[in-house]
């Protein structure tokens, strides 16, 4: 069993150094417990958080031990009632070949209805950190203009795609690369700027030139000043993250136009998807439902081999994947 353990808590920036690649036992189930063969992990941006020594709402990762996260996998073992070998399972231990859980915290899932990877990206965490923040923290209505940052990623695309089929009049997003720019074109986007190519504020000025009412923030700093500015009174903005900012050492320079806040009567609400279980079900009913019709349209980029996680972290730190991140082990 091979496992990627963190060795050192990055300063800013992470890079191979923190990670260790570690070699154990293949671990044998207990009373109640079961082993998966894990086949996809995911690699998040909150994992960077996670890595900090700080306090949180998720405790640091340990030093010197497995870091974990979102994996699909195989049951290779059992010792529990109501989870037998070949169940394919959603659980929480990533970041290493074979995990050892108690049954409780894992989810069978039917490998015959969507393919695996889909429980770790559009009908999973991320689809719904989409589907929740939209609707139920901006509380997105039809005929509404929309902007989304980190556009081309596993969030941001599916935003885009959301707001479009719930009747949004504009969908606005941005990204790290004419690439991604074309691509969420052919999503389905109204408009949509590479971030590289000038002032934020300005992009967006040009792409919604009559304003936005909800803005789905991905990441922060000058992106949010930008939304601040293009808001129209009582516009909404989910906070979904704030990836700009998540290896710099100093706090952000941005945004400097909080003060609009008042006078356009705005509000900014942050979220968790982890208090929106709640829309699990009406979530993945719609969302399959999509699916199935061809009305949504979701990407991957499925990194091979358990040795390259980090380096699938740090890539999806630098922007280098189209839609969600994985691993496949
Ligand atoms: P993504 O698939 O969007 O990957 C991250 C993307 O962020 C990269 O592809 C990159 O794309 C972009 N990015 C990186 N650095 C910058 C920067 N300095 N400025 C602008 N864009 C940047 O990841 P997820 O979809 O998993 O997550 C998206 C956001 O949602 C993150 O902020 C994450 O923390 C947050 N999140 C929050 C949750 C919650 O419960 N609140 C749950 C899940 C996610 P590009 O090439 O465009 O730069």
């Amino acid at each position: 069993n091979r496992e990627i353990h963190l060795a050192s808590r990055p300063q800013g920036w992470p890079a191979a150094e923190n990670f260790r690649l570690v070699t154990t036992e293949v671990p044998t189930p207990g009373p109640g417990q079961i082993v998966v063969r894990n086949q996809y992990l995911s690699v998040d941006p909150y994992m960077r958080g996670r890595m900090n020594d700080v306090k949180s709402y998720l405790p640091p990762f340990p030093l010197d031990a497995p870091l974990d996260g979102g994996a699909v996998g195989e049951v290779v073992a059992s010792e529990a009632e109501g989870v037998k070998p070949g169940d394919t399972v959603l659980h929480g231990l990533g970041w290493r070949e074979y995990a050892l859980l108690d049954a409780k915290a894992a989810r069978v899932v039917d490998p015959t209805l969507a393919p695996v990877t889909a429980y770790l990206s559009v009908l999973g965490m991320t689809g719904l950190t989409a589907y929740a923040g939209l609707l139920d923290v901006a509380g997105m209505k039809p005929g509404e203009r929309v902007f989304v940052s980190a556009a081309a990623g596993s969030v941001g695309s599916l935003v885009g795609q959301i707001a479009r089929l719930k009747g949004a009049a504009r969908v606005v997003g941005s990204a790290g690369s004419a690439a991604k720019v074309e691509r969420l074109r052919a999503l389905g986007f109204d408009a949509a700027f590479d971030y590289h190519d000038g002032p934020v504020r300005e992009s967006l000025r040009a792409a919604a030139p009559d304003g936005i009412d909800v803005y789905f923030d991905n990441v922060g700093g000058d992106h949010l000043e930008a939304a601040i500015a293009a808001m129209r009174p009582h516009g909404r903005a989910a906070i979904c993250g704030m990836i700009a900012q998540y290896n710099d050492l100093r706090p952000p320079a941005a945004p400097r136009n909080l003060a609009l806040v008042i006078g356009k009567r705005l509000t900014l609400r942050g979220f968790l998807v982890g208090d929106h279980g709640g829309l699990r079900e009406q979530f993945v009913r719609e969302m399959s439902g999509w699916l199935r019709d061809g009305s949504v349209s979701y990407d991957e980029t499925v990194v091979d081999g358990i040795e390259n996680a980090p380096a699938a972290f740090l890539g999806l730190l630098r922007g280098e994947n189209l839609g969600k991140m994985l691993v496949r082990v």
